[in-house]
């Protein structure tokens, strides 16, 4: 982390910081994004993957919680693109665009309270694994839903309950947990979506099972559909269900395709990554690095 967007220009990176009294700090009113780069070493180019869309997603969330942001979306793709050169960096990288209420204000609401944006990287490898599989309790916490916090917006303050159940699932000794909406259907990780494959069927939640829209969900029902003529539904589903699943697997911009092999006690399949998820693995993983011409469209090249 060398360098920051912060307060409208790009500054080294320890010159963007905060005060104690910073409203988002306080309540949590803010949103964010996050969005990776992937470095192509053979065509020494960094390509980052559905930036439009991640811009997208964070201008909706913005509106959710009366932020206005002053960039347009072509100027925040612009900034972005100039943060990462400016970086430098030649590995692959997680960008963190985050909008807040910035000013340094005790009392509520969000009204007339000013905000900003920040933008920072950092070279970001694997975040979980994705080789092996692993190993996911059920969460005791429910999503919250779209009654308590504006659904489809990455909110910060929403990522208290993502906490809490990923800190849940580290005390049970898991790797991640499986969330479940407010009427008890399976929803998502505390960090991305679910997918299970079950008779040759991808099955995912549906939106309204309290899950944010995921963009790797999207591309991998478009990859599914495309390139292995899967079937993909989007149904909910409850608990029960996890277990008679062939495959399971996580998806999202940090978990990137993650396999999950086994769900509280119970193996999934054969305890190992299935054949479904690791061909959606292979597929995703040369679309992101911009080898792919038919998903060239999902990279945008930073040189
Ligand atoms: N669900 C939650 C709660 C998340 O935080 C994320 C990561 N942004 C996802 C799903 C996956 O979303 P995406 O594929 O857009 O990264």
């Amino acid at each position: 982390m060398k360098y920051a967007y912060f307060k409208g220009k790009i500054v080294p990176f320890e010159q963007a910081t905060v005060g104690i009294m910073t409203h988002a700090l306080n309540y949590g009113t803010g949103c964010f994004e996050g969005i990776r780069a992937y470095w192509n070493e053979d065509q020494q180019q960094m390509y980052v993957l559905k930036l439009v869309e991640h811009y997208m997603r964070l201008i909706k969330s913005c509106e959710a919680i009366h932020i206005k942001l002053n960039l347009s979306l072509a100027e925040l793709v612009g900034v972005t693109i100039d943060l990462v050169k400016k970086n430098g960096y030649k590995q692959d990288l997680y960008i963190r665009p985050l909008a807040y209420k910035s000013e340094e204000k005790i009392g509520l609401g969000l009204h007339g309270i000013e905000d900003d944006l920040a933008i920072y990287l950092a070279p970001f490898g694997e975040y979980i694994d994705i080789s092996s599989g692993i190993k996911v309790c059920l969460s005791k916490y429910r999503r919250i839903t779209e009654h308590s916090m504006p659904q489809g917006a990455k909110l910060t303050g929403t990522y208290f309950n993502s906490s809490l159940a990923k800190a849940e699932a580290l005390d049970r000794g898991f790797v991640e947990a499986i969330t479940l909406s407010h009427k008890g259907n399976v929803a998502e990780g505390s960090g991305e979506n679910i997918f299970m494959v079950k008779k040759e069927k991808l099955i995912t939640p549906r939106l309204s099972d309290d899950i944010l829209p995921g963009i790797t969900r999207r591309a991998v029902m478009e990859m599914a559909r495309n390139e292995l003529g899967l079937k993909v539904f989007e149904k909910s589903f409850k608990p029960a269900a996890l277990y008679t699943a062939d495959e399971l697997f996580f998806c999202g911009t940090g978990a990137q395709i993650s396999p999950i092999v086994q769900v509280e006690k119970k193996k999934i399949g054969n305890g190992k990554p299935g054949p479904i998820t690791k061909q959606l693995q292979d597929i995703y993983f040369k679309a992101v690095r911009g080898e792919t011409p038919k998903y060239k469209k999902w990279c945008t090249p930073v040189y």
